[in-house]
């Protein structure tokens, strides 16, 4: 920054200003506000409920920081990722090289995917669950076992542990599980891995950490505190908001971490997203808001679809799996032409739904959706 200038004027100078300029139709207060999509390449979307992102992020306070991030755009990333690297470290009292950074935790599970599932791995996981490390293994020529779910659409976690052989190169566990919603207590989950880290390396998802209220739910990482044989995952793309920008990260012992290392392309993570995340990850408010939001929703939720006769799985995340009682590929494509997203199929529950929370208005159109498609069930149903 030339000496003589402050860094406004500075700012206003350079790329910037001529960003302002671009960003002004959503600029209120001075702040970046409503950026949640409406269109979608089918057409208007009036509620977006199909994907779990959180529609009041991105934080002011990271709206900010990526406006004047737009400065580093021309240069590569890089030195960013050590200050995020250290703040995430020194947050959870690990040391920096246990923190790996992934263009969304999405890169993390296919970093661990190359890592252990080439040429005929074996990996193991919960059915349904994420999805995202099955795919990126099977792109490699791993294996994976699906464990199902048991009767509460929880994890089997007995049978996890006996289906564990010596051949399973990598156990996942995704808590709070997706689609269901799921969590496992953390003394159950502890031991559990404290067991099946001797024989191979747990990889627990804990994407929706930061919306779980229930006193039973806690983290394993303490688990990568004592050196076992543990990876656990985060991402800025839940709570945060930052779903587009997409950060990911793992807390992992340091020599798990470089060999997982190895496999991040090149300049995966980029400037705006880096700065957005370190805003966001000091911005407790913002958090607390968003957690209280979502809780609100969640309840709405709950209440439609008990009025409206619908069973559902109770949820410690910002999404609800419920039972439709009808297949929902037709459910789904009915909803989409009334412009609401609902998440795809999550076999073998051809007849559930998953569905995000979004803004009280989405969940409006929502309940008004179903709230007809109930009926005209109930209509046919009577002829
Ligand atoms: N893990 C879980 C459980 C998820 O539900 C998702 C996305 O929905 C991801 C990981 C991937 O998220 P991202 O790559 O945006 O961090």
């Amino acid at each position: 920054m030339p000496l003589a200038m402050t860094r406004r004027q500075w700012l206003l100078s350079t790329g910037t200003a001529a960003a302002g300029l671009t960003l002004r139709p959503f600029l209120r207060d001075g702040v970046v506000k409503g950026s949640s999509p409406t269109v979608s390449g089918d057409g208007v979307v009036r509620a977006k409920l199909d994907n779990n992102e959180n529609p009041y992020g991105p934080s002011e306070r990271a709206r900010r920081a990526i406006v004047e991030a737009l400065n580093e755009g021309c240069r590569y990333p890089g030195p960013q990722w050590k200050e995020l690297e250290e703040m995430i470290a020194k947050k959870e009292g690990v040391s920096p090289d246990h923190v790996l950074l992934g263009s969304g935790s999405s890169e993390i599970l296919r970093m661990a995917a190359m890592a252990y599932g080439p040429q005929g791995g074996e990996l193991l996981t919960a059915y349904p669950t994420y999805e995202g490390l099955e795919n990126a293994a099977r792109t490699v020529g791993g294996y994976v076992h699906r464990v199902p779910l048991d009767k509460n659409m929880a994890h089997d976690l007995d049978e996890m542990d006996r289906r564990t052989t010596q051949a399973v190169r990598l156990v996942f566990v995704c808590n709070p599980n997706n689609p269901t919603g799921t969590i496992i207590p953390a003394d159950r989950l502890r031991a559990f891995c404290r067991e099946v880290s001797r024989r191979t390396v747990v990889f627990v998802d804990e994407a929706y950490y930061e919306y779980v209220e229930a006193p039973e739910y806690g983290s394993m990482i303490d688990l990568v505190r004592e050196g076992h044989n543990v990876i656990v995952s985060r991402t800025f793309s839940k709570i945060h908001g930052l779903a587009g920008l997409r950060i990911g990260y793992a807390f992992a012992r340091p020599d798990i971490v470089a060999r997982l290392r190895q496999f991040r392309t090149t300049y995966s993570i980029n400037v705006l997203g880096v700065r957005a995340a370190l805003a966001s990850y000091q911005d407790v408010e913002f958090q607390a808001f968003s957690r209280r939001k979502n809780a609100e929703g969640r309840e709405a939720l709950y209440r439609l679809l008990e009025t409206l006769g619908y069973r559902y799985v109770p949820s410690h995340t910002n999404f609800v799996f419920f039972h439709l009682k009808h297949e929902l590929q037709p459910f789904r494509e009915l909803m989409q032409k009334q412009g609401i997203l609902v998440a795809r199929l999550f076999p073998p529950y051809t007849d559930w739904c998953r569905v995000s929370i979004g803004t009280p208005e989405e969940m409006r159109a929502f309940a008004e959706a179903l709230r007809d498609f109930t009926l005209q069930q109930k209509a046919a149903a009577r002829k």
